[in-house]
């Protein structure tokens, strides 16, 4: 069975990344069908957990600082005009590390060049502003105000409503990977064989872009196993909830959390790669040692939450590049094959930024960004991108 409809562009893939690609697509008047294996944001995607961050700093890396500052306003005005404002929570989000920290020192800099309101706390100011964390070996902060926290899955769900609601054709399909050189005419849906055709194809597949393209990418895109925990917090006690915690960052730890949103409990989480894993067939259950991992861990970070119960759990993948800067590129022998991925633990906040990149290069209105370029993706990781 063939399409009777032709579309300027397909998008494959419904998490963070093809969503926002579809919508800014189609609000420069482009025809766009958004075709998602199984459904927007569901659990198994990268972007399926509850909340993710939303913070400007990143050390050196301007770039993604300035994308955070775009997105940051894009997903407001989003939310404000769906009537959705809850999916954004301004927490704040404070980082906190060891005394004179570099990368603390590069953020700093960079913040101040691109305005970003935020404030410098020493040691005193952070032991007087939260009792409620053992804050051994930390020597100096930064706190952002106006960052926080996008509850992640319903905000696929919402930034996909509102690219059907402005034109976007949206379907529950499963893609076969095309093959081939030059243009390609035509991608087929695995489920019932329908070909789709339009004059370019957006593959925004996350972690599953390296099975779809093994020989581009299959060496290129290193997917890892990520446990996310959500701690009870005591009875009657708002220690944990914001404004008195905000969404906090252990610099020289790898350990990050969120506030008890929604009442869920505190969200701890390790930022270290896990294991390689796939993300059709990985165990979505923590393991005892992660568990372990994560008490000790809590314990000695924040004392009251020592022995909490553990609420929930998820297990999910970062889908990394070599060094942790996103793949935004033409496929190398297809020319109207575009892969938009390697969110690389980071990618979920830049959502509205990566879409507009991606609409303006299939437009022919941006030079290529060389940090996202294919030929710049190693075979060999060494993070340098946090
Ligand atoms: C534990 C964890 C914590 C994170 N924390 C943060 C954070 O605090 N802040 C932040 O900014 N980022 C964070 N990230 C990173 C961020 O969540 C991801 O980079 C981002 O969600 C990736 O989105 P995506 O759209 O590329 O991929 P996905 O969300 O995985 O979406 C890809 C979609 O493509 C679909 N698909 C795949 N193959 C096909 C096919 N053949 N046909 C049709 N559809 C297909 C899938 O079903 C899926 O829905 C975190 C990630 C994890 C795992």
């Amino acid at each position: 069975m063939t399409s009777q409809r032709t579309y300027d562009v397909a998008v494959i893939g419904a998490g963070v990344f093809g969503a926002w690609t579809a919508l800014n697509l189609v609000r420069r008047g482009k025809r766009v069908i958004l075709l998602e294996a199984y459904g927007p944001g569901h659990s198994r995607s990268s972007s399926g957990d509850e909340s993710r961050i939303i913070r400007m700093g990143y050390g050196k890396d301007e770039i993604y600082t300035r994308w955070a500052q775009r997105s940051l306003a894009q997903w407001k005005e989003l939310f404000a005009a769906t009537r959705n404002e809850a999916l954004f929570q301004q927490t704040g989000v404070c980082w906190f590390a060891a005394e004179k920290d570099s990368t603390l020192r590069a953020s700093r800099e960079v913040l101040t060049r691109c305005g970003v309101n935020y404030k410098e706390l020493d040691r005193d100011a952070l032991v007087s502003r939260f009792s409620q964390i053992d804050l051994g070996g930390i020597g100096e902060g930064i706190f952002e105000p106006e960052s926080g926290v996008l509850m992640a899955r319903r905000a696929v769900a919402a930034v996909v409503a509102e690219a059907v609601r402005v034109g976007v054709e949206y379907r529950t399909v499963r893609v076969e990977a095309p093959s081939g050189s030059g243009k390609t005419n035509k991608i087929v849906c695995g489920n019932s064989g329908e070909l789709v055709h339009a004059g370019e194809y957006v593959f925004a597949c996350g972690p599953w872009l390296a099975n779809l393209f093994p020989r581009n990418l299959g060496q290129r895109i290193f997917v890892t196993r990520q446990a996310v925990f959500y701690m009870s917090v005591p009875a009657g006690d708002e220690r944990f909830s914001p404004p008195a915690l905000p969404t906090w960052l252990i610099q020289n730890e790898e350990w990050y959390g969120m506030p008890n949103l929604e009442s869920r409990g505190l969200k701890v989480a390790l930022d270290r790669h896990g294991e390689a894993v796939d993300p059709d067939t990985q165990l979505r259950v923590v393991t005892q040692e992660e568990v372990n991992e994560v008490r000790e861990y809590v314990a000695r970070r924040f004392p009251a939450l020592r022995g909490a119960p553990i609420a929930e759990t998820r297990v999910c993948q970062y889908e990394n590049t070599s060094n942790g800067d996103f793949l935004i590129d033409r496929h190398p022998e297809m020319e109207n094959v575009w892969f938009a991925g390697g969110g690389s633990g980071h990618g979920f906040k830049h959502g509205p930024a990566l879409g507009e990149y991606v609409t303006s290069r299939i437009l022919g209105e941006a030079s290529a960004e060389p940090r996202f370029a294919l030929a710049a993706k190693e075979t060999v990781q060494h993070r340098a991108v946090y």
